[in-house]
């Protein structure tokens, strides 16, 4: 087993309606797995709750390799029943604009699980709609939110070795983090 070199992201829904990330982590430790399958899970509030390290590979897609090139992301709930929430799809697309970014992997492939080659399932549901998450990752984000988010600021710095020290710091702490480029609007 080789160290993963992440080329895709993958997406996926839990497919049960867990309460929260921790049952997910609950679960998957229950089939013997070192940790959650996914790298992040997002719950029903939008909160991006990391899984397993991306120094790891997943478990959460066999199909294509994946599991060493797919950054696996999964979103609480049951898509082949009921669409996701709004903030978990903002969530969604929050993360996987954060992580093109810093993997420089390109619109083509974020995936759903059901579009990798060779994977029998139709995870994530036929109500989250993967052409239109694609779409919107091609426009500039959109900082004009529907929903009202209180947004933490942890610093700002002229260097970039000193914006991502404080990231790797509040990774370990367990916080999504994430470095905003200069000249993206941020919301006042
Ligand atoms: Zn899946």
């Amino acid at each position: 087993m080789g160290r993963p070199c992440w080329t895709h992201i993958i997406i996926h829904h839990t497919g049960a309606e867990e309460k929260d990330a921790a049952q997910v982590r609950r679960y998957h430790l229950s089939l013997g797995w070192r940790d959650t399958g996914y790298h992040y899970v997002i719950e029903r509030d939008g909160r991006v709750v990391p899984g397993r390290d991306l120094s790891l590979p997943g478990a959460h897609c066999r199909a294509g390799g994946m599991n060493f090139r797919g950054i696996g992301i999964a979103c609480i709930g049951n898509f082949e029943n009921h669409p996701p929430l709004p903030l978990q799809e903002e969530a969604l697309e929050n993360l996987i604009r954060a992580l093109r970014q810093q993997y420089g992997i390109p619109v083509e492939k974020v995936l759903g699980h059901k579009e990798v080659p060779g994977a029998a399932t139709s995870c994530p549901g036929r109500f989250l709609e993967l052409e239109q998450i694609r779409a919107l990752l091609r426009q500039p984000p959109y900082h004009g939110s529907a929903y009202p988010l209180y947004r933490v600021q942890a610093g700002a710095f002229r260097e970039r070795k000193n914006a991502e020290q404080l990231v790797q710091k509040l990774k370990k702490a367990g916080f999504p983090a994430f470095i905003v480029p200069p000249g993206t609007r941020v919301p006042r």
